[in-house]
């Protein structure tokens, strides 16, 4: 029977709450907001496969050969609604074309982050864009099966620990099967977002969208944008100054498991690995147009596969994987708790949204003459210009 001693030993994955044969193990939420199994130990037959199956009971070092590459989406209104590149969209299309079942991570009528499945391209809207926050699995490990054993062609996409977790629930390679995970840093608390979210609703309850990562200002200064009804943006702001995005990368508010992450590494389980690419004139300064790059790492035949199929009408440059890599800690090292976190989560469960975030990350003058200020440059075009400066004195170091 799966014993979690500690919170940092549990991704929240599910594959101990799928794989289970009597159906004992309920995934339940606690007080930070994050899920973790329960087990119904009547029920419990003591089988032990939920022990099995937990990838992070049972890490593993895995050698690949792999291609890396940096990715443009052809069509300039998929680049625009996804983070980066829009890498995932012309994977997940390639599948959807193939009469293949995509499931990613999507909002539900509440906000809510949650897996979820597409079966057409119309449909695959809701996956683009990163939710920073951590997204309930619910069903999917299993559907995703279902549809396997059935022949369908699926692609998953995730974090590599849902990825891992999957994996070892599935406990045999599907030909059938793209695997594709996104680079992450950590994954913030429902609860936090919650919060956020009821803030937001206080000041204005008409939102029809949210994106994390707009490029309203292009992508190397992308904002936290809420849409309404009528399409219209009611509200942005950068990193700077949106107080869930500061919280998000102040590393105050993620799983616990993220601050141990054991899936920080060059060789993945996956098919394919997507991150961001700021940085894309190293490789060719013809594509530095500021409308989003993905970097890419096909880690299986499978995945280089769909990486040729997929350079016939997108921007495919194959770089070298140590270029693609090196010293980009997302990939490899896990983020620094705030030493503050567990104040924060202690307050969390008392004062109000605004009172909280308030406390945390007020809108000082610093912050709004910081975001005044990059306003102003990336408006003028200086903003683009400094960073590339801040870039050639680095390698000069
Ligand atoms: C929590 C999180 C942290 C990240 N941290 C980094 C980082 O530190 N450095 C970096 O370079 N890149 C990071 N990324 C990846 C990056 O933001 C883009 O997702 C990636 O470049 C793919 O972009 P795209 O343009 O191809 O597709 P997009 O359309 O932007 O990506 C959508 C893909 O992301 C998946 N996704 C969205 N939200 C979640 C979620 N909450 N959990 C799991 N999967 C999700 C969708 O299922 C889909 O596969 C992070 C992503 C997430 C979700």
């Amino acid at each position: 029977m799966i014993n979690i001693k500690e919170k940092s030993e549990c991704t929240g994955c599910t594959a101990c709450k799928s794989i289970c044969p009597q159906k004992c193990i309920k995934m339940r939420r606690d007080e930070e907001g994050f899920l973790y199994p329960e087990i119904d130990k009547e029920k419990c037959v003591n089988c032990g496969l939920c022990e099995k199956v937990c990838p992070v009971k049972n890490t593993k070092k895995i050698e690949k050969k792999q291609q890396a590459y940096v990715f443009q989406n052809s069509d300039d209104e998929v680049r625009r609604e996804s983070t980066s590149g829009g890498a995932f969209t012309a994977i997940a299309e390639y599948v959807i074309q193939k009469n293949g079942v995509v499931f990613g991570v999507q909002f539900d009528e509440n906000f809510k982050v949650v897996h979820g499945k597409a079966e057409t391209i119309e449909d695959l809207v809701k996956f683009r864009n990163s939710k920073y926050v951590q997204s309930e699995v619910g069903n999917a490990f299993e559907e995703v099966k279902q549809y396997l054993e059935n022949g369908r062609m699926v692609c998953f996409s995730g974090t590599s620990c849902h990825i891992e977790g999957l994996k070892n629930f599935l406990r045999k390679d599907y030909e059938n099967l793209i695997l594709v995970d996104v680079v992450c840093r950590a994954v913030p608390s429902p609860l936090i977002w919650e919060k956020y979210l009821e803030l937001k609703k206080k000041e204005n309850s008409d939102i029809k969208n949210i994106r994390f990562r707009d490029k309203f200002y292009g992508y190397k200064y992308s904002n936290f944008v809420i849409f309404n009804q009528e399409d219209k943006v009611t509200y942005h702001r950068g990193v700077e100054s949106d107080p869930y995005l500061r919280a998000f990368f102040s590393n105050i508010c993620d799983r616990p498991a993220c601050y141990d992450c054991k899936f920080k590494k060059l060789e993945r389980e996956s098919d394919i690995t997507i991150w961001d690419c700021f940085n894309v004139e190293k490789y060719d300064s013809r594509l530095d147009d500021d409308k989003g790059t993905s970097r890419i790492l096909a880690n299986s035949e499978k995945g280089q596969k769909v990486m040729k199929e997929l350079a016939i009408h997108n921007k495919v440059l194959e770089i070298g994987v140590k270029e693609a890599t090196d010293g980009f800690l997302a990939i490899f090292q896990p983020v620094k708790e705030n030493a503050r976190r567990e104040e924060f989560f202690k307050d969390a469960n008392q004062l109000e949204s605004k009172e909280l975030f308030e406390k945390y990350f007020p809108n000082t003058i610093k912050v709004r003459i910081e975001r005044c200020a990059r306003t102003t440059l990336v408006r003028t075009g200086i903003y683009k210009k400094i960073l590339n400066l801040g870039k050639k004195f680095r390698k000069r170091d």
